[in-house]
């Protein structure tokens, strides 16, 4: 807390400030309002909204949460949330709200609370738009629409709308069939995996939640789920990691971790499909390998984009031009968007130039590369997560959340080692559809198979009834 002394030293019957915000947003409600009785006429509208956003904060069922918990200690579920009370507090109607998936990584309960907040919003006169795979929340919209049908260029088109229950009549929606089918199978019988090797988690608890033991089967596939605030991002960040760390499974034969979490891309303005998965510097120097480029004396540093040489100066090698306030984007009219000089776009690789193999689909540039190993598996890894649809020189700052978190998984898909290794995942479905959630079960099965153990946080359905352990977790919070 970083407060001046004689700040702290002003107290009252319920603590110093520090005290105050330290409590659950159930306890800090009741203390803000014994508290705040009266105030000054000119604070009047703030306390109101003070009161509306803690009743927010009560529905939306994160009222375990305290003020003075840190952001970075938040699961993206709570995150979600509290960005919402913000939107959902006061007394407007007549607006439209766009709202991005904002059940994505929730717990069934969460997504029905979350669902109730959405009405309310509604019955004061607003529409909602929502863009979301989560089935609780497609299952009591009002007004469906399906988009399709593949990913990219694949879709685009419109293949229904209409209410919930023309949209169940509909045989040839996937959607409606995978809802279906999740609803058939409740919790489909699970492989009963050998229980002789395990790792073990032994009554661990912190950040006041239920202690919690497991037994995560070595060299198969768990799942972590359970609603919101039942710990789960706390057993995986401060429990698996650091004991991973302190060499605690090493008896176990797990020599290496893989980390993968949602969230941003570690990646700048200029960072691309090509240079997030490492073939950009590989194919730089395939470019400069080429007798052409050889006999023009033209180096790898020619091709990059990063460095001045061969980029086009007047767009800095971006392709296109930032307006001033940074809010529009025009093609570069020196180089038409192709990032480069000419006299670069000279040297060809099988009658493609540099900007050419930019501007292939990941799919394409694996036909292109076949026979080069170095560069087809990356491309290969990243087409199993079904991103094969995006384009080699597309920045990674475009890319949906979904998108951003499968990328990632190749990533870390494409560091696979023969050494037994501990794969941990934070929500890997998160804003995926079925189709991809499919792809995504199969690489964790090869995984498994290559002799990985593999833990996931995630609430989605397909995951849970694939996997071979599950660990639900409860919440259980002293005020509710
Ligand atoms: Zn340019």
């Amino acid at each position: 807390m970083r407060l001046k002394n004689y700040l702290l030293n002003t107290t009252t019957k319920f603590g110093n400030y520090k005290d105050i915000i330290g409590k659950n947003f159930s306890d800090f409600s009741f203390i803000v309002q014994q508290l705040f009785t009266t105030v000054p006429a000119h604070l009047k509208r703030t306390q109101e909204a003070l009161f509306e956003r803690l009743n927010a904060i009560q529905d939306l069922g994160i009222s375990y949460l305290s003020p003075s918990r840190s952001g970075r200690s938040l699961s993206g579920g709570e995150l979600q949330r509290l960005r919402l009370v913000a939107a959902v507090t006061g007394y407007l109607d007549g607006m439209l709200f766009c709202l991005d998936e904002p059940a994505a990584g929730l717990h069934s309960d969460d997504a029905i609370k979350l669902f109730s907040v959405l009405e309310s919003i509604k019955k004061r006169g607003n529409t909602l738009v929502l863009m979301e795979h989560h089935p609780e929340i497609i299952s009591r919209a009002d007004w469906i629409i399906e988009m399709g049908e593949g990913a990219g260029k694949n879709g685009g088109k419109i293949l229904f709308q209409g209410t919930l229950k023309d949209f169940l009549l509909q045989e040839n929606s996937p959607t409606r069939n995978w809802l279906l089918r999740l609803n058939k199978s409740k919790e489909s019988p699970r492989k009963i995996p050998d229980q002789s090797k395990n790792l073990e988690v032994k009554n661990f608890s912190k950040f006041g939640i239920q202690p919690i033991s497991a037994k995560f089967p070595l060299g198969h596939f768990s799942v972590i789920t359970g609603p919101s605030g039942s710990g789960k991002s706390t057993l995986l960040f401060e429990h698996l990691i650091p004991e991973f760390q302190k060499e605690t499974y090493a008896p176990l034969g797990l020599k290496k971790i893989n980390i993968l979490s949602t969230g941003s891309f570690q990646g700048n303005k200029r960072s691309t499909i090509a240079s997030a998965i490492q073939i950009s510097s590989p194919l730089r120097e395939l470019f400069a390998s080429l007798p052409e480029s050889k006999l023009r004396g033209y180096s790898a540093k020619k091709f990059a984009t990063h460095t001045p040489g061969g980029r086009c100066e007047t767009c800095k090698g971006e392709g296109i031009l930032t307006s001033p306030d940074g809010f529009e984007e025009s093609e570069c009219p020196v180089c038409l968007g192709k990032r480069f000089r000419d006299e670069v776009l000279e040297i060809r690789f099988k009658s493609l130039s540099f900007a050419d193999i930019l501007d292939l689909s990941v799919e394409e540039a694996m036909y292109l590369f076949e026979a080069f190993p170095n560069f087809f598996q990356k491309l290969k890894t990243l087409a199993d997560t079904g991103l094969g649809y995006l384009h080699l020189g597309q920045t990674t700052n475009q890319l949906s959340n979904g998108e951003r978190a499968r990328l990632r998984l190749s990533i870390a898909l494409q560091k696979k080692t023969t050494e037994p290794s501990l794969y941990l995942f934070d929500e890997p479905a998160r804003g995926l559809h079925e189709i991809d959630i499919q792809k995504l079960l199969e690489l964790f099965f090869a995984l498994c198979k290559q002799g990985h153990t593999l833990i996931a946080i995630e609430h989605s359905k397909d995951f849970i009834q694939n996997a071979d352990y599950v660990l639900e977790l409860k919440t259980n919070h002293s005020s509710q």
